[in-house]
């Protein structure tokens, strides 16, 4: 196989604000294997709360290029072993390349993976547009910008009930609220039900990720359904999060990859957990993974390429949120050769 990669530093439409900052541009890297002349394509956002920047997927990338290389691809799942083995510290990069690796499958076999995986794509559920943290003025503007059925949107600050109230006025949408871990179990219990009468659905990581304590009480006293997204990073997680949370939202790039993506999948509805898949404001490239599992799931955030003023590649399109799928074989994406 030959590899090369790209790295990008792409614009948000808006500064993107959540609990734990702002950021208005976001660093990504794209990966290309090539084999037997044909391309797959993955990508790892960075995210600066798990301290992964794109140089050290680079640095990573470049020590052990070759052995990325030599690699005998037969199928993806034993590739991801591999790679798993060979970047332990570095599941971003894993997921990148785990993700062309998928895309190159799916390609020697003239089928997008969820053919090949047999899903139905009629059963992908609609995905959120994320409404990031601001002043209410422009909360509304934002919201009223992009008119969706379902909007995901960010608390965790002090007057989180206000905005949301604030929102409620202007639309009769799904509204989903995300704490990224910003508040206490006090607040949190405080907040939940007033988020209901608003008509919030879910709540995500409402607590620190490490306030299992915290979260055992929640669950037991929430009026919402909560789901784990900081609390569950790896596939162990999941069982952890059993009895914390009703759900989890799965990342690619924290998790590792499409691979292990599918086991935690497996595993959530074992337990008779809920599953969402969401972005961390991916291209396109990354955002077609996600499209390619969304017939497994509950919800899906995939809104990432909304919120990016500039794309990688082409190929998956929303209607009011519902995913438009392309013919394309692999992840359904088109993109320049590198
Ligand atoms: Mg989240």
């Amino acid at each position: 196989m030959k590899l090369k990669y790209k790295t990008y530093s792409l614009p948000f439409k808006h500064p993107f604000t959540i609990s734990k900052g702002t950021k208005t541009h976001q660093p990504t890297l794209i990966v290309e294997l090539e084999f037997m002349g044909i391309r797959g394509y993955g990508e790892a956002p960075a995210i600066s709360y798990y301290n992964i920047p794109v140089e050290k997927m680079v640095e990573d990338l470049e020590r052990k290029k070759i052995f990325v290389e030599k690699f005998a691809f037969s199928d993806p799942e034993r590739y991801w072993h591999y790679l798993h083995h060979l970047f332990p510290a570095n599941p971003f990069l894993v997921c990148a390349l785990d993700m062309a690796g998928w895309d190159l499958f799916g390609k020697l076999k003239r089928k997008q993976l969820h053919e090949l995986w047999n899903l139905d794509t009629t059963k992908s559920p609609v995905t959120d547009f994320t409404i990031g943290i601001d002043t209410i003025d422009n909360m509304v503007a934002k919201m009223q910008e992009k008119p969706w059925p379902i909007y995901k949107i960010k608390v965790g600050v002090e007057n989180d009930i206000e905005m949301v109230a604030a929102l409620r006025k202007h639309t009769d949408a799904i509204f989903r609220v995300d704490a990224n871990a910003g508040w206490t179990l006090e607040q949190a219990l405080q907040k939940i039900p007033l988020l209901k009468q608003l008509g919030v659905e879910m709540v995500e990581q409402p607590l620190a990720k490490d306030n299992w304590e915290g979260m055992k009480i929640l669950f037991e006293q929430s009026v919402l359904p909560l789901y784990a997204d900081e609390a569950c990073v790896f596939e162990a997680d999941v069982e952890k999060c059993h009895q914390h949370f009703n759900g989890i939202n799965i990342k690619l790039t924290k998790c590792s990859g499409i691979t292990p993506a599918r086991r935690m999948i497996s595993r959530a509805r074992e337990l008779n957990m809920e599953v969402m898949v969401g972005c961390m404001n991916e291209s396109s490239v990354g955002t077609a993974a996600i499209a390619q599992l969304a017939p497994l799931l509950d919800k899906v955030d995939m809104d990432g390429p909304l919120l990016l003023n500039e794309d990688i590649a082409t190929g998956v399109g929303f209607e009011n949120g519902k995913i438009i799928y392309t013919p394309t074989p692999g992840l359904g994406i088109t993109i320049e050769p590198f």
